[in-house]
Formats: structure tokens, C-alpha cells, sequence
């Protein structure tokens, strides 16, 4: 244990935070006035980014051409997973339900084809403009064609990952033809790593945690001046490119005929790794939908990076090692030790709170969504199902019927038939231990 008393007597949930109890924590400075790094016009920059993209998408995705080369997930409602929550709480949810099923997202499955794939476009979009006459009007699917193939060969991208940053990056990188290299930590999946390979890109693997990772993929990557790395920890870029889900799930909000205000409080709850898709996903939502949505970030107990991080106000300064856990999920792609750089500090304001919850709850909310509803997600995509709980036992006025919750399913879609019956059989045994 490498942490100052003082730091656990200031803040004394720590002491559960290293006894791995569940915890909820209420942000004291959530809706306090502050000075963001990010405006409304960074989103619309990175919209409008999307937008001339959707035609080069469209055509070498084809898989996103029913969406005219929009990636974009649908905004699920789910009454029977809601009654089953109700006949399994002492406490039943009176507000409606909804999933946001970013497992469903085309090319990677998860929601780093938000931010992981935004980055890899603005790269492109910068090495095209600067080597040839691309101009901002052009129909981009040009640069599905040999020329700039042949230009983008020259160029390389390398990134770290537990897994899904590697699928989306790796995969878009690839299709564009810049050499790509991804850096896997011990928690990565071998169908990932298989996946990325097939696609030709070179996959380098360690048997050590996503933070070490990082530090080795972007030492080997600064060497090269021709490779971009995409730095999860820390990268502008695939914060905006979450942030842009925000613009998208107002309008589905309001197709739904979802009220956001102050009597009609909407609920998100997010899986929280490194931070940054979580983090992406909120400033968006608070600075695009407003104050009455309000934003819950989920961890393991094994690993509460981010709550540590935020709760301390120390943010990537101290790591979930310091106070003495192992950093270990079943939940790979919450497997992060320590925040991103930026997360913490942008959230410090806009972030309701953080719950932790223990690995098994996770499979059993996966097999009932199987089960209930038909859908299939990742373990770690399951994860705000954990938090509503806490959330309106802290809140009860969270608890109206006139509230929407949505979860944020963050992965699944690409997992191998193999690998969902796993999942359901692991929260099948546990459901029927009970
Ligand atoms: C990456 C990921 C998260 C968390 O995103 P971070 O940016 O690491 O916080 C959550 N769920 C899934 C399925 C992921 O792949």
C-alpha cells in the first residue's frame, strides 16, 4: 500500500474501494461552474467530420449503407428486462427502460467505433490534405481507391488496447491501408487478436496490464515519425469522436417522445475503463441535451479506476495498485488500472457519480438481457445494469416514473458463438444458484 492516511481519512470510501464492497459514489462538484477544454463547436467540428466520411464509409463497409455510411446504434426499449429487474429488486424501477446498444455498432461491435474510428478519419483526412488536392467537398469514398492506398502506406498507426480499441482502430486503419500496429494486453481476447490479424494487421502481445501496455506502445511508436499513435489515455480525438453519440441520442430521445427535464430526469449509465469513451459519451450529453441528464460510470470493484481517480481528485496520478487491488476482471474491457489523463479532469463537474459492482453480477444481467429481451452483449457491456440500484437508493427521486435509464451497452455484437455461450452458461449457473 503506497497511499498517504491522509488521503483515506479525507476520503474514507477508499477503505471499501480496498475491501472490494460495492460502492456508490456522489460526486460533490457534480453541476458546479467550470472551464472545459471542449465546446458545443468541437462536437459539430467532429459531426461534420463524420458526415463527409459517411460516403467512404458507406463503400467500403457495406454493412453501413443501409444507414447511408452513419455508424450509429439503435436506442432499445426493454420491458421485459425492466420487469425482471422489478420481480429481482426489493425495490422496483418506476421510470421506463431503454438500452443504448452500441454492441450493435457496425466494424468493431462496441462503442470504440466511435471514438477509434473518428481518430483513424481525421488522420486520413489530415495525410490527404496534406499530400494531395482533397478538398472538404469532395465525395470521400475517393480515398477507397488505389492512389490513396498507395499514400496511406506510407503512413502508419499503432495503438494499445484490451481489445475492442484494437478491433475498431485496427480494422478502419487497415482498410485505408496505413500499416498497422496494435499493442494487446494480457486481458485481450485470442478471437480479437485472431480478427485483426485476418484483417493484416500486425498484433503484438504481452502478458502485462493495459497500462504498461500503453507506455510500451507509445515509446515504440514515437520513434517513427511516419506513425500516429492513438493514445488512450489521454487522445482529443476519440474524446470528440464519443462525444458525437450525444447529438444522435437527443433526436432518438426525441423520437421516442423521452422528456428531458426537471421533472423528467434521464438516466445514463456507462461502463468505465480508461475513461475516455465514458467521459466522451457524457460532455457530449451534458453540453448537447443539457442538466437534467445526468451520467453514472460503472466499475469493477477489482478495478475502480476512474471512481479512485475522480474520488481522490487525483485522477491518473494514482493508480488502483496504489491502494492495493489487483486490477483484475472478468470484465475485459474495464480492465484498466489507472484513469486516462483527461477524463477525470473533464468530468470533475458533469459526472453524477460512480457505483463498483462485483464480476459475477455482470453474467447474470447478460443471460437475463439474452434471456428477456433476445439481446446479446460483452461482460463489461452489461455493466450499468449494476448501478441503477445504487443509483436510486442514493437518489429516490431518481425513482419516478416520469425518469428514463438508459444503459449503455457497450460491446458484443462480434463475439464468437463460442464465447456467448460461456457468458450465458456463467450467469445461467449463477442465476440458478440463488
Ligand atoms: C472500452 C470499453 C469500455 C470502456 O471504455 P473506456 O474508454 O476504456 O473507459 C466499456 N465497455 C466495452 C465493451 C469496451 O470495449
Amino acid at each position: 500500500m503506497t497511499i498517504e492516511q491522509s488521503l483515506v481519512t479525507k476520503h474514507p470510501q477508499i477503505n471499501q474501494l480496498i475491501s472490494q464492497e460495492p460502492i456508490f459514489w456522489q460526486n460533490p462538484d457534480y453541476g458546479q461552474r467550470a472551464e472545459l477544454p471542449f465546446s458545443k463547436a468541437d462536437i459539430f467540428d467532429a459531426v461534420a467530420r463524420w458526415e463527409r466520411f459517411a460516403p467512404y464509409l458507406e463503400r467500403v463497409f457495406p454493412e453501413t449503407a443501409s444507414m447511408d455510411g452513419v455508424i450509429e446504434s439503435p436506442l432499445i426499449e426493454l420491458d421485459q428486462m425492466k420487469a425482471q429487474w422489478n420481480a429481482d429488486h426489493r425495490q422496483s424501477l418506476a421510470g421506463k427502460l431503454y438500452l443504448k446498444a452500441d454492441n450493435e455498432l457496425p466494424i468493431s461491435g462496441s462503442i470504440k467505433s466511435r471514438g477509434g474510428i473518428y481518430e483513424v478519419l481525421k488522420f486520413a483526412e489530415e495525410v490527404a490534405m496534406a499530400n494531395t488536392d482533397l478538398a472538404y467537398m469532395d465525395d470521400y469514398s475517393i480515398l477507397a481507391t488505389d492512389q490513396y492506398k498507395q499514400l496511406f502506406a506510407h503512413y502508419g498507426i499503432a495503438v494499445a488496447s484490451t481489445g475492442n480499441l484494437a478491433l475498431s482502430v485496427g480494422i478502419m486503419a487497415a482498410t485505408f491501408g496505413f500499416k498497422t500496429t496494435v499493442y494487446m494486453s494480457h486481458d485481450a481476447k485470442q478471437w480479437k487478436k485472431d480478427k485483426l490479424r485476418a484483417n493484416g494487421v500486425t498484433v503484438m502481445e504481452y502478458q502485462t496490464n493495459f497500462s504498461e501496455v500503453v507506455s510500451i506502445a507509445r515509446t515504440a511508436a514515437q520513434k517513427d515519425p511516419t506513425i500516429h499513435f492513438i493514445d488512450d489515455e489521454g487522445s482529443t480525438d476519440l474524446f470528440l469522436g464519443y462525444s458525437v453519440a450525444a447529438v444522435r441520442l437527443q433526436e432518438q430521445l426525441k423520437q421516442h417522445h423521452i422528456k428531458v427535464d426537471r421533472t423528467h430526469p434521464v438516466l445514463v449509465y456507462l461502463p468505465a475503463g480508461v475513461g475516455g469513451s465514458p467521459s466522451g459519451v457524457t460532455f457530449g450529453l451534458k453540453t448537447i441535451i443539457g442538466p437534467y441528464i445526468h451520467a453514472v460510470f460503472c466499475e469493477p470493484t477489482h478495478v475502480p479506476s476512474v471512481t479512485l481517480g475522480m474520488m481522490t481528485g487525483l485522477n491518473n496520478k494514482i493508480s488502483v495498485y496504489d491502494i492495493g487491488l489487483d486490477g483484475l476482471t472478468a470484465a475485459d474491457g474495464l480492465a484498466v488500472g489507472r484513469p486516462s489523463r483527461l477524463a477525470g479532469k473533464v468530468m470533475r463537474t458533469l459526472l453524477f457519480g460512480c457505483a463498483t459492482f462485483e464480476d459475477p453480477t455482470i453474467y447474470r444481467y447478460v443471460t437475463q438481457l439474452t434471456d428477456t429481451q433476445g439481446i446479446t452483449v460483452e461482460p463489461s457491456a452489461a455493466a450499468g445494469f449494476t448501478a441503477i440500484e445504487p443509483l436510486i437508493g442514493h437518489v429516490p427521486a431518481f425513482n419516478s416514473a416520469n425518469a428514463t435509464h438508459i444503459v449503455w451497452a457497450t460491446g458484443g455484437s462480434m463475439m464468437p458463438e463460442s464465447e456467448r455461450q460461456v457468458n450465458y452458461a456463467k450467469g445461467k449457473a449463477l442465476l440458478e444458484n440463488e
